[in-house]
């Protein structure tokens, strides 16, 4: 069987790839497929968001489709930038003007104020069959950015358990706690057993 990744986002693709690469599938990437050209995410929800983007890529190659679609909620913030976060500095914001702009709207808060969480949402399509999962962790947004690696405001992301950011964790330490990670597994457990036992889920 083969699964396609339904993201044009390198970095998403990168840590999705190493959590699945143990599952017994061939995993391809959009970078293989040209015709599928920007997605419009005009949903309301990260769900919403996840259908649109497996729906569209599926709907093009005919191949079964994993998407995510993933949000940062800031407590003081009253859960924003949420659905909204890669455009959260305008419609081209690079992830540095987010991060910028999330530090300045965030300049007067308090460090027990500063809570926060990643949401994701994964899904997988194929013709008969929708699978869904999510993912949270918690953390707090860090008043200066920490850290080289990871993307988007992992410099800005800090989980207390293991006093780093994201962006000061591998990939494989990020996807062990990450929502990313975390909706990932959920969903290969599903996975697993819709693979395994269609008519199950389909009857659910
Ligand atoms: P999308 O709408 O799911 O593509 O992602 C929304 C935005 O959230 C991205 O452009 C990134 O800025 C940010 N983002 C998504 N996942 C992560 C992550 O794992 N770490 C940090 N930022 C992320």
């Amino acid at each position: 069987m083969k699964i396609i990744l339904a993201t044009h986002n390198a970095d998403k693709r990168n840590e999705m790839m190493a959590a699945l690469a143990d599952l017994n599938i061939e995993i391809l990437s959009l970078e293989d497929f040209p015709q599928v050209g920007e997605i419009i995410e005009d949903g309301h929800t990260l769900v919403e968001n996840a259908k649109i983007k497996a729906k569209a890529v599926f709907d093009i190659t005919g191949i079964p489709a994993i998407s995510d679609d993933t949000g940062l909620l800031v407590d003081a913030l009253d859960g924003a930038p949420g659905v909204y976060s890669a455009r959260y500095a305008g419609e081209h914001a690079t992830y540095s003007d987010n991060v910028n702009k999330l530090l300045d709207e965030m300049k007067d808060i308090l460090a027990q104020n500063r809570g926060a969480q990643f949401q994701t949402s994964m899904v997988f399509l194929n013709n008969d069959t929708e699978l869904m999962a999510n993912g949270i962790v918690k953390g707090q947004i860090t008043e200066t950015p920490k850290g080289v690696g990871g993307f988007g405001y992992d410099p800005v992301f800090y989980i207390p358990e293991q006093e780093k950011t994201f962006a000061e964790m591998t990939i494989q330490e990020k996807n062990q706690i990450s929502h990313r990670g975390i909706a990932l597994r959920n969903l290969k457990g599903i996975l697993h057993s819709y693979l395994n036992h269609p008519q199950i889920q389909e009857n659910a």
